[in-house]
C-alpha cells in the first residue's frame, strides 16, 4: 500500500493515549476482499485493555467537557482538516481493506469530514433554556451536559463515516468515546485514531480497540462508567447489546439493518427513477443500510422500466477498486457472496426471471450486478436485507397496496418513493413507516439530516442538531428565593 504518510498505517490500538499490540502479541488478520492477499495485522485485545480505555476516558472526559465550546470546536476543526488533507491516503486505506472503488472512498472520507466540520460548528450551539416558572420567585434553567464516556462499535461497510458520525457530536457534545470497528476495516479506524491525535483530540479522551467482539462488547456494557452505547450495525447484534445495557440503564443509539421499498409510480420520470435506483441499490455493491432491497414499479410502466435498467446495468464495470473506471468492487467477504447468492436462488426456485446478470465467479469475493423481474412477496428477498447488487423488481398497481407491501417488514430504515405529484409524493412521506423517505431521490445520506430509523432499525438519529442531542442529557435546575 502506498501512501504519502506512511504513519497512517497503524498496526497498533490506540488506548488511553498510546499506541499498543497486545501483551502475547495476538493479533488478527486484515485481508484485501479484492484478491485475498494480507495488508496487516491489527492486535487481539480484549476485556483489560478495553477496561483501561475506560478508566482513561473517564479522567480525559471532565476536562474535556469542561472547556469552552468554542475550544472543543477548534480541535475538531483542525481533526477535520487532517482528514480532508489526508483524503488521498485514508481513501487507499479504505479500498485496500473495504474493496469499494477508489471514488466512491474518496466520497466516503468527504462524507465522514463532514461530520466532523458540522459538529464543530454545532459545539457552539448546545442551548438550554429558561422557562417562566409554576411560582413568583423561582425560574426554571434547563441545561445541556455531556452524557459522558460513549461506548462506540461500528461496522465495516462504511470504516470511516460510521466512526465520525459518532465521534464528531461525541466530542463536540463533551464526551470521551471508546471505539471497536469492525474487524475487517480496523485500519481506517486506527488512521482516524492517529490524527485526531494530531489534531489535539487529548490522550485518553479517544480510544480505538480491536479484537474479540464478545469480550469488548461485554466490558463497555457491564460498566457502569459507560453511560450510552452507539451501536451501527446488524439488528441482531442491535438486540444483543441492548439486552447486556439493561443492567446497567444505559442509553442507546442503534442504526440497524434495513430493508428499504423503491416505489415508482406510473406519474414518475423514469429516467431519474433509473437514476435514482442505480444509485440506491448499487453503491458500496449494495451493501448500505439504505439499499433499495425491494423496488416496486407500476404495472403500466413495468417492462420499459426493467429494459432501461437493464442497460444501465450492463454498463456498471465490476473489478478491483483500485481499476480505473470501477463502479463496483468485491463483497466485503465470502458469508457475503453465499448470502446474496442464496437469495437470488430463492427468488428463481419460486419463479424469479433473471432479466440480466453474470455467474458470480467462483473463489472470489466479486458479484456481478443482477436484475430480477417478476418477484412475488413470498421470496426472502420481500421480507430478508439482501446486502449485495440484486435489484428486485416487484409489480403494484395501486398506492394503498404498495404502501401497505412496503410497510409489511420488522425494518424501518429508508424508503424511496418516486411520482410527479405532490399530493402523492406527501401520501408517500407521511405512510411510509420508515425514519426516512427519499422523495424523487435515491442518494438521501448527509451530515446535514437526521438520519436513523423506527421499529427494529433502530433508535436515535446520527447527523443534524439531533445527533448533538444524543450526546446530550437534559438538566432541570429550579431556581427558588428569587
Ligand atoms: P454486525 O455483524 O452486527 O457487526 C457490527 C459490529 O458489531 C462489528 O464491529 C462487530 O464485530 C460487532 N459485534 C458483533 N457481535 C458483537 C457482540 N456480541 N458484542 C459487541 N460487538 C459485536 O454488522 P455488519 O455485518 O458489520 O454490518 C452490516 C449491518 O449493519 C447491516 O445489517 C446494515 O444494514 C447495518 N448498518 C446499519 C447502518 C445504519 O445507519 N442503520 C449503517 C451501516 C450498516 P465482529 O465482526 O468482530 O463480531
Amino acid at each position: 500500500m502506498k501512501l504519502n504518510d506512511p504513519q497512517l498505517l497503524k498496526q497498533a490500538c490506540y488506548v488511553a493515549g498510546n499506541w499498543v499490540t497486545a501483551i502475547d502479541d495476538a493479533c488478527s488478520s486484515v485481508t484485501n476482499p479484492s484478491t485475498g492477499e494480507l495488508i496487516a495485522t491489527v492486535p487481539a485485545l480484549g476485556k483489560q485493555e478495553t477496561s483501561s480505555a475506560i478508566h482513561a476516558a473517564d479522567k480525559a472526559q471532565g476536562d474535556w467537557a469542561a472547556r469552552t465550546a468554542k475550544e472543543r470546536a477548534t480541535v475538531l476543526r483542525r481533526w477535520y482538516e487532517l482528514i480532508v488533507e489526508n483524503t488521498e491516503d485514508l481513501a487507499t486505506i479504505l479500498t485496500s481493506e473495504q474493496g469499494k472503488p477508489l471514488a466512491e472512498a474518496k466520497g466516503e472520507i468527504t462524507y465522514a469530514a463532514s461530520f466532523v466540520e458540522w459538529y464543530a460548528e454545532e459545539a457552539k450551539r448546545a442551548y438550554g433554556e429558561l422557562i417562566p416558572s409554576h411560582k413568583p420567585d423561582a425560574r426554571i434553567l434547563v441545561s445541556k451536559q455531556p452524557i459522558g464516556v460513549v461506548g462506540a462499535i461500528t461496522p465495516w461497510n462504511f470504516p470511516a463515516a460510521m466512526i465520525t458520525r459518532k465521534c464528531g457530536p461525541a466530542f463536540a457534545a463533551g464526551c470521551a468515546v471508546v471505539l471497536k470497528p469492525a474487524p475487517d476495516t480496523p485500519l481506517t479506524a486506527l488512521a482516524l485514531a492517529e490524527l485526531a491525535g494530531r489534531a489535539g483530540i487529548p490522550a485518553g479522551l479517544f480510544s480505538v480497540i480491536t479484537g474479540d467482539a464478545v469480550a469488548i462488547g461485554g466490558a463497555l456494557t457491564e460498566s457502569p462508567t459507560v453511560k450510552k452505547i452507539s451501536f451501527t450495525g446488524s439488528t441482531g447484534v442491535g438486540k444483543l447489546l441492548m439486552s447486556q445495557s439493561a443492567d446497567t440503564v444505559k442509553k442507546l443509539a442503534l442504526e440497524l439493518g434495513g430493508n428499504a421499498p423503491f416505489i415508482v409510480c406510473d406519474d414518475a420520470d423514469l429516467d431519474k427513477a433509473i437514476d435514482g435506483v442505480m444509485i440506491a441499490k448499487f453503491r458500496n455493491a449494495g451493501q448500505t443500510c439504505i439499499c433499495a432491497n425491494r423496488i416496486y414499479v407500476h404495472n403500466s410502466i413495468y417492462d420499459e422500466f426493467a429494459a432501461k435498467l437493464v442497460d444501465r446495468v450492463k454498463a456498471l464495470k465490476v473489478a478491483d477498486g483500485f481499476e480505473p473506471g470501477a463502479n463496483l468492487g468485491p463483497l466485503i467477504n465470502a458469508a457475503a457472496v453465499e448470502k446474496v447468492q442464496a437469495h437470488v436462488d430463492d427468488a428463481q426456485a419460486k419463479g424469479a426471471k433473471l432479466a440480466y446478470g453474470e455467474p458470480q465467479p467462483e473463489g472470489t469475493h466479486f458479484f456481478p450486478p443482477q436484475v430480477l423481474t417478476e418477484m412475488d412477496d413470498t421470496m426472502r428477498i420481500a421480507t430478508e436485507e439482501t446486502f449485495g447488487p440484486v435489484a428486485a423488481l416487484f409489480r403494484f398497481s395501486d398506492d394503498a397496496d404498495v404502501i401497505r407491501r412496503a410497510n409489511h417488514t420488522s425494518s424501518g430504515l429508508a424508503a424511496y418513493a418516486y411520482t410527479q405529484s405532490l399530493s402523492r409524493a406527501f401520501k408517500f412521506s407521511e405512510a411510509l413507516e420508515y425514519g426516512m423517505v427519499g422523495i424523487n431521490e435515491g442518494l438521501i445520506s448527509t451530515e446535514a439530516a437526521p438520519f436513523g430509523g423506527v421499529k427494529e432499525s433502530g433508535l436515535g438519529r446520527e447527523g443534524a442538531r439531533q445527533g448533538m442531542e444524543d450526546f446530550l442529557e437534559t438538566k432541570y435546575t429550579l431556581m427558588g428565593g428569587l
